[in-house]
């Protein structure tokens, strides 16, 4: 578990594996992409608040959710999550969300090179999102399944970046070095891989980025 002070109060993050996050929060708790392939969720606590990145197996997995879910739990989602959960908030880029005093904005999450077979993107421009949780001042960004785009290079003044490591779906070792250059978070962590060499990319971090993972 790897805890943060932020202006309201400490935050405490455990990474599942996969893009599944737990982020504790003032006696809350906010999941992100909870999937059961990952973790035991019959054994975890139930989610005050539940974030979607998009709609794919490995994000919005029923399995998972009904673990946790109660009838208080909040979802905010991309569109795309709307018809298996009519109960969510749905955003799309630009747009935000506040709970309690935490403000969620949803930014763009797309593929700019990786291609299925057909030409088409994994993860189209517009359809999934990133999140940038606002603790007061404080910003934790989740990039969702995404590569380095126009948009994540204008993203400033982060504390907490997620970046997802895997081709071809999310971003290969050389865009994951270049999208921590370009945002510069002071905490960085790589999630969404399959494998990791930690001794190189931490080698490959500019100045006063911190690659946490383990
Ligand atoms: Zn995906
Ligand atoms: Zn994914």
């Amino acid at each position: 578990m790897f805890r943060f002070t932020t202006p309201l109060g400490e935050i405490a993050i455990t990474l599942l594996g996969h893009a599944s996050l737990i982020i504790q929060w003032n006696e809350k708790y906010i999941f992100v992409d909870p999937y059961s392939n990952v973790a035991d969720y019959s054994k975890l606590p139930k989610a005050d608040l539940i974030l979607l990145t998009h709609h794919h197996y490995d994000h919005l997995d029923e399995d998972a959710l009904k673990e946790i879910v109660t009838d208080k739990s909040v979802f905010v989602t991309s569109k795309g999550c709307k018809e298996s959960l009519p109960q969510a908030n749905i955003l799309t880029p630009g747009e935000s969300f506040t709970y309690n005093e935490l403000t969620i904005e949803a930014v763009y999450a797309y593929n700019i090179i990786n291609m299925r077979e057909d030409g088409s993107p994994y993860h189209p421009r517009g359809e999934g999102n990133g999140y940038i949780l606002n603790f007061g001042e404080y910003r934790v960004y989740i990039a969702g399944d995404s590569e380095i785009t126009p948009e994540m290079r204008e993203i400033k003044n982060i504390d907490i970046a997620f970046l997802p490591k895997n081709l071809p779906y999310t971003m290969s070792d050389e865009m994951f070095i270049e999208a921590a250059w370009a945002l510069k978070p002071k905490n960085l962590f790589a999630y969404h891989f399959f494998n990791l060499d930690l001794e190189y990319l931490r080698s490959k971090m500019p100045q006063g980025v911190v690659l946490q993972n383990s």
